[in-house]
């Protein structure tokens, strides 16, 4: 392929938001874009990726996932812990869990009572998830109905287990929702998937690329390395990268948009001279702008698997054996339906553990079989879990370049469990969940306890747990964040503050981190700011209700505001 001296935009990254970006700005007969991932294609024919039930096997490696580590987190017995991107076309929707989840109404809407944010209400972005999304229900006030992103809704009987897990929690007192992104999303429910008709992953490769890929103004290149952003003084002026072993230096017409993610764009932008002044000064590099927000801020969601023994054969145990395993991947394959054609995440919910919280601070996602997310330590026998996990932890971390080596790893530190309310938090979710596992809708499957043992009852024993074997949800974010002040990297368009001509676009830009797993977000924000960019009209704000808790009580009858 050969490259141009110039295109009007280059996107650094692939990823969830890059994609985004790519197919919409090519919409513009007369826009060239040059898009940069540094991994692999989403080839259709590695059922890794493409398998919706294979969803743990990415990232057992390194072909499709960065295989990041944390520093020694402080507050977890100094676990170095899994910080799993996903690299190649789709990013980390190549890699995900493939839950479909937006956030709750107030992220939203408290991001917007930041100075320069107002235009991010919930009202604001629900026309652009909308846009996004193609669900196999049909559209409504809150869903779309023929957007790029095909989103499939839970299959009622799929598994009586999700059925029971949803009515315990209801029995236990919470509010039972029929649309977890709807009008209320408190309460326990089924779970939408991000799977196409015919049971294939809905990255957005597949998704915004497919749409945009036969465009010639639109050059993709795998297996570029973006380097540095160049500048001319404290304009970004374009992009230096390495592919197949030669450098190259290309040059932005309009501008760089950087969407590499919330790990490597702070480090690509610190590489490139933009960050903490004393980050770079340590990390050799030299200063475009001191900008001390760059890295900073970085959240994410911790979770914890409480897992059960099953007492019938309903589980999807029998599914983890290798004998079983050709019959389900060739109905899959041929079919695209069957126990591969689903993530097996298809209830869930999300609740309040305390009224003092305005909105739900606990989530969770259920699952017919007791497994680690990254596949490991799966039960032989039949079994069920519950991933558990709070939702807005004050806790922050940051990203830190180490050196000016674009293939070294940045340092890592997400400081997590170091509140006191972190540790409120997950105390109460796992005496929550086990009021739940044992409510009567789960007699006839709760057997044994697995995890955590059921001995395990005081404070002191529950934190050395979670110190222990709490682990990522994979949702960091925030280290770009999106306002106006001291500590925000870009403004509401993802403008990055004091440089001209360059945007950062994907998780990193969240100020704060939402009420649920990140993806449809990132691709929400990334469908509103590409209309920014090509300076359209924003599209008209929705005028849907939703559900705020106001006074209601934690457990009880949700009402409507
Ligand atoms: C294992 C896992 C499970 C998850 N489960 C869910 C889920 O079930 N539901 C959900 O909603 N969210 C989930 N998430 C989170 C969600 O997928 C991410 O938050 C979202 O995809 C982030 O999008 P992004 O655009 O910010 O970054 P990414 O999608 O990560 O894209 C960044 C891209 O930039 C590329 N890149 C990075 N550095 C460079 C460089 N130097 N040069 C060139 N390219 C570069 C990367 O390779 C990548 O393709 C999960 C994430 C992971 C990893």
């Amino acid at each position: 392929m050969s490259l141009k001296t110039a295109y009007d935009y280059i996107i650094i990254g692939a990823g969830s938001a890059g994609n985004v970006l790519a197919a919409r700005l090519t919409e513009d007969e007369n826009v060239s874009v040059l898009l940069l991932e540094a991994g692999l294609p989403d080839y259709r024919l590695d059922f890794r990726t493409q398998m919706p039930a294979a969803l743990a096997m990415p990232l057992q490696g390194t072909t499709y996932n960065w295989g990041y580590k944390t520093d020694p987190e402080p507050h977890m017995n100094n676990r170095q812990m899994d910080c799993g991107r996903g690299k190649g076309l789709g990013g980390s929707s190549l890699i995900n869990g493939m839950c479909y989840i937006r956030g709750n109404a107030m992220d939203f809407d408290s991001w917007a009572q930041q100075p320069g944010l107002e235009d991010w209400t919930y009202l604001d972005c629900l026309p652009y998830f909308k846009k996004a999304e193609h669900r196999d229900a049909g559209e409504n006030e809150y869903h779309g109905g023929s957007g790029p992103i095909h989103v499939a809704t839970a299959k009622p009987g799929v598994n009586p287990l999700f059925e029971a897990m949803i009515q315990a929690g209801v029995d236990a007192g919470y509010p039972h929702t029929d649309d977890l992104n709807g009008y209320q999303q408190e309460g326990f429910g089924p779970m939408d998937r991000f799977v196409t008709p015919n049971g294939r992953r809905s990255s957005t490769a597949r998704g915004y690329l497919d749409m945009a890929k036969h465009r010639d103004r639109l050059t993709i290149l795998t297996g570029a390395l973006t380097d540095t952003i160049l500048f001319d003084g404290k304009r970004a002026r374009g992009v230096r990268f390495s592919h197949k072993g030669q450098t190259h230096s290309i040059d932005a017409r309009r501008e760089v948009l950087l969407c590499a993610g919330a790990v490597a764009s702070p480090q690509i932008l610190q590489r490139s001279g933009v960050g903490p002044g004393a980050w770079l000064q340590e990390a050799g590099v030299s200063e475009i702008l001191d900008l001390s927000g760059v890295g900073n801020n970085l959240q994410d969601h911790l979770e914890l698997y409480m897992q059960y023994e099953c007492k019938e054969p309903v589980s999807i145990a029998p599914a983890t054996n290798w004998w079983n395993k050709p019959a389900i991947g060739a109905e899959w394959m041929f079919m695209g339906t069957g126990l591969g054609a689903t993530n097996h995440f298809e209830g869930g919910g999300f609740i309040r553990s305390d009224e003092k919280f305005a909105w739900p601070n606990i989530q969770y996602h259920f699952l017919p079989i007791a497994v680690r997310y990254d596949g490991r330590n799966a039960s032989k026998s039949h079994s069920f879990q519950a991933h558990v996990g709070s939702m807005r932890s004050p806790s922050r971390g940051r990203i830190k370049l180490k050196s000016r080596d674009p293939a070294e790893h940045p340092s890592i530190l997400f400081n997590y469990m170091s509140h006191e309310q972190d540790w409120e938090e997950f105390r109460a979710a796992i005496r929550i969940t086990r009021e739940i596992m044992n409510q009567p809708a789960l007699d006839r499957y709760r057997g044994d306890v697995i995890t955590p043992a059921a001995n395990l009852q005081s404070d002191a024993e529950l934190d050395e747990y979670v110190r222990n074997h709490a682990e990522t949800a994979y949702h960091p974010s925030c280290t770009c964040a999106m306002g106006e002040g001291n500590d925000a990297v870009v403004d509401n368009e993802g403008r990055v503050h004091g440089i001209e001509a360059l945007r950062v676009v994907d998780a990193s830009i969240m100020p704060t981190i939402i009420t649920g797993n990140l993806n449809a977000t990132t691709i929400m924000l990334a469908e509103k700011i590409a209309d920014k960019i090509r300076g359209r009209q924003p599209l008209p704000k929705s005028t849907a209700a939703y559900y705020v808790a106001g006074d209601a009580p934690v457990r009880g009858e949700a009402k409507r505001s």
